[in-house]
């Protein structure tokens, strides 16, 4: 594996795989690994000839007062993993390779960027959008690789990537969990013991609402409701930022359960905002 800091040294790197007749697969990622990202490593490499993974803790996609600084970050034992997984190339640039000066150039996907994380974290998905077109630029990939687990992210990132005519396809893998059904996340760290056993409740909620969505279709409020009822008994140190009952496709609100939907929520615990979703289909 090659681990490299310049966009140069991916051009060539890219250029020399493409040149060998291999598909290119790209896992973005901000780092502090679990099996949840070498999932996405996992099923690039059994796609693609080559796979590049990035980690990079990209500012633009924190809010002020977010947790940029503090993001965990564990740079040696990252690389071993990629290293383990079969990544090619590893790619961690400095914020001053990605922005080395004031970016003017933002891409917006605003529409979607507003609905479920959008709201409380405005400007976030600007960040993702810009991060994810730049670095589709310098690697210009055949696959990308996103997990469900960010589901607004990847709906963002694939209609961006739809619109600007990137030539990338984008995969949306599955959400790898704990063995109490909590979705691994680097901000996990963040949890007390008291607080991590209580963040078990929003993979809780999320099948308490496919059980009842699966049995009677109730009314997306009455789901949201037994959602909320059940985050605020089992996990009463998080405070809800959203529950939502949406459309899987536009991210809009929807009123009845009797179609696909996505029940998606964020919980916020000290120090930790975490989010979960599911698909009912
Ligand atoms: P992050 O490092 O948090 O920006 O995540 C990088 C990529 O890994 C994103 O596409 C995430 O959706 C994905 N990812 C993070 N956690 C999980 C998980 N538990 N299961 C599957 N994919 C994940």
């Amino acid at each position: 594996m090659k681990v490299v800091t310049g966009i140069d040294e991916v051009r060539s790197a890219v250029k020399a795989a493409r040149a060998a007749g291999k598909l290119v697969g790209l896992v973005p990622t901000m780092g502090k690994l679990h099996e949840g990202h070498y999932s996405l490593i996992d099923a690039a490499r059994r796609d693609c000839g080559w796979v590049a993974a990035s980690i990079f803790v990209n500012p633009t996609q924190f809010g002020p007062g977010e947790d940029f600084e503090t993001y965990p970050r564990s740079p040696e034992q990252d690389e071993a993993g990629c290293r383990r997984r079969g990544v090619d190339l590893l790619f961690v640039p400095s914020v001053e390779t990605m922005y080395p000066r004031p970016g003017l150039t933002v891409v917006s996907s605003p529409t979607l960027s507003d609905r479920l994380c959008g709201r409380s974290r405005p400007g976030h998905f600007d960040g993702v959008c810009t991060v994810v077109a730049k670095l589709f630029n310098i690697f210009q990939p055949d696959r990308a690789y996103f997990g469900a687990k960010d589901f607004q992210q990847s709906v963002v990132v694939r209609r961006m990537a739809g619109d600007l005519d990137f030539p990338v396809e984008v995969v949306v893998c599955p959400t790898v969990r704990e063995a109490d059904g909590l979705a691994m996340s680097s901000r996990n760290a963040y949890l007390s013991p008291a607080q991590r056993a209580q963040a078990s409740a929003l993979s809780e909620a999320l099948a308490l609402a496919e059980r009842m969505i699966r049995s009677s279709h109730p009314a997306a409020r009455e789901v949201a409701d037994a959602v909320r009822r059940h985050l605020a008994s089992q996990a009463p140190d998080g405070i809800v930022d959203y529950v939502e009952v949406a459309d899987p496709v536009g991210l809009t609100n929807v009123r009845s359960t009797d179609r696909p939907v996505l029940v998606a929520l964020a919980v916020r615990f000290a120090g930790a905002r975490l989010i979960d979703n599911r698909l009912v289909d």
